[in-house]
């Protein structure tokens, strides 16, 4: 991780304390950390648990993948070093919304465990909560929502998670969620319910 380069500046704390505030949103702002392959139910997943919790006014807001490259992370490619740039960015920025006692949803394919761990490291602990989203590669290839596997088979898309670059697995994922065998629904309620058994919600 890189040094920080300006030299004339203060971190400032905040008047309202962390319990204050997490006293006013009723919970524990997180770090929900989906991972897993293209097409493996990251987002349909976030998005779904996002509506669950806003049904029960818990704050919330989902990070995805492309939509960040369109914007903070748009001078990011998909080299290592890219990858790994994207997640540390897109951890900070969690990091600040999970201070601001909101569950932060974020569906990044994040390939490398390094850089999860990263994530992990900079937040304070019980915020990072890593969810495996494990469907077999077949699986995936076969939903193919966006038409991806078969332009990386072709050859179209250099450096594709799971045929051409890496995906190396969480070892120790809070949870594991098998979208080959739950439906959508039950992937969501098992998130939320384990934010509401580890004493997230206030
Ligand atoms: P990712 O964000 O991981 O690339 P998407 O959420 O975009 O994946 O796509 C996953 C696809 O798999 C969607 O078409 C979704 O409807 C389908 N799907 C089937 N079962 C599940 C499940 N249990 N959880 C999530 N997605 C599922």
């Amino acid at each position: 991780m890189s040094e920080v380069k300006s030299t004339n500046i203060t971190w400032h704390a905040a008047e309202v304390s962390h319990e204050e505030r997490q006293q006013v949103f009723g919970q524990k702002g997180a770090v929900v950390w989906f991972t897993g392959l293209s097409g493996s139910g990251k987002s349909t997943i976030a998005r779904r648990t996002e509506q669950l919790l806003l049904e029960r006014r818990a704050p919330t807001y989902v990070l995805d993948g492309d939509n960040i490259r369109f914007g903070l992370n748009k001078d990011l490619g998909f080299s290592p070093a890219d990858r790994t740039e994207n997640i540390r960015r897109i951890g900070e920025v969690s990091k600040l919304f999970a201070d601001a006692c909101v569950v932060v949803l974020t569906a990044f394919i994040s390939p490398y465990r390094a850089d999860r761990d990263n994530v992990r490291a900079i937040l304070p602990a019980a915020t990072f909560v890593e969810v495996y989203v494990n469907a077999p590669l077949e699986v995936c290839e076969q939903r193919d929502p966006k038409g991806l596997y078969v332009k990386a088979r072709a050859g179209k898309i250099p450096e594709f998670t799971g045929i051409s670059a890496p995906y190396e697995e969480p070892a120790n994922a809070e949870l594991v969620l098998h979208t080959d065998k739950l439906s959508v629904d039950e992937c969501a309620q098992a998130v939320v319910d384990y934010l509401a058994k580890n004493g997230y919600f206030l």
